[in-house]
């Protein structure tokens, strides 16, 4: 039975997607700030797994590792995340999926290039590479180059202007969907969450139509404590996975300094939700 005075931090990004701390360098910044259960949970791959867990055996780290992932979906024309947890990294289906969706990422990644030489901007492709460490490009990575070399002040205008679903070299993407990420989680043994479900730009009317979709599709929890949120909206979110029955979660969603909240500091889930860990039998003492 986990000790429930463990600092969760159950979502997180390292460089093997748009994080920019390799997966060693992010275990020993959970260390540093006392994270005892840290979850790696990068864009559609689990690449970064092996390195952090070696990481941890190679120095004797008082740190659980969850193996995670966050799939990207398509539902009504807005792109939702799933977090998966505990995950099989060997299970077939989950690798299967993992493989398309990085497909998937290249061929856009070239039509948000092409849309972007447009506009003047030359050799974004080859670029993004260049900020990308691993195998998946994000739009994160054309935000980095459209910053560094001037094209736009700050990563948030180059999503404004270029990347975001209104900008310029938008490009609607051939995620799979919620469901099939929720069975392919499940089929790896693994917990599916709604990754920070306030995030979307939807109204609450909206949010809870999604929720109800993520529930009736065998979703299991919710992040109801997250990176950048007011406290009303972490009292809303609890209430939401209750009146729905699912679990809550927490996760910073670290990918650097700059935008998202350090490793561990999210605020404390409120008493009346039921944490997905609540079941988890963590073996090693932190
Ligand atoms: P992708 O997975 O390639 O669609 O890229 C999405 C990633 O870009 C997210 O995971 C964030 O890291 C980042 N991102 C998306 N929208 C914004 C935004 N408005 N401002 C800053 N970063 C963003
Ligand atoms: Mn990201
Ligand atoms: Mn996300
Ligand atoms: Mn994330």
């Amino acid at each position: 039975m986990a000790d429930l005075t463990y600092l969760y931090d159950l979502h997180s990004h390292t460089t093997a997607s748009d994080g920019v701390l390799s997966p060693s360098a992010l275990i020993q910044r959970a260390v540093d700030n006392k994270v005892n259960v840290i979850a790696i949970t990068d864009h559609d791959t689990v690449k970064g797994l092996a390195e952090a867990h070696q990481y941890i055996a190679q120095h004797n780290l008082p740190i659980h590792l969850i193996n995670g992932v966050e799939i990207s979906t398509f539902w009504k024309s807005t792109e939702i995340h799933i977090v998966g947890l505990n995950i099989d990294v060997q299970s077939e289906r989950l690798q299967n999926l993992l493989m398309m969706q990085e497909h998937q990422r290249i061929e856009r990644a070239k039509e948000i290039a092409y849309k972007l030489s447009k506009v003047s901007i030359a050799d974004a492709y080859e670029q993004a590479q260049v900020y990308a460490k691993g195998d998946i490009v994000s739009r994160a990575h054309f935000a980095r180059f459209l910053v560094e070399k001037g094209y736009v002040k700050d990563i948030p205008k180059a999503f404004k202007k270029y990347l975001g679903k209104s900008g310029y070299a938008y490009v609607a993407p051939k995620w799979t969907s919620i469901e099939i990420a929720i069975e392919t989680i499940h089929e790896a043994n693994g917990q599916s969450v709604l990754a920070h479900p306030s995030r979307y730009g939807y109204t609450l009317s909206k949010m809870k139509t999604l929720i109800g979709y993520f529930k009736e599709h065998g979703g299991d929890g919710i992040e109801v404590s997250q990176s950048r949120q007011t406290l009303d909206d972490l009292s809303s979110l609890a209430k939401c996975a209750c009146e729905f029955g699912l679990l809550a979660s927490q996760g910073s969603d670290f990918h650097d300094t700059v935008g998202y909240l350090d490793l561990g500091k999210t605020h404390p889930l409120p008493s009346r939700v039921t944490p997905i860990w609540h079941d988890w039998s963590l073996t090693k003492n932190c």
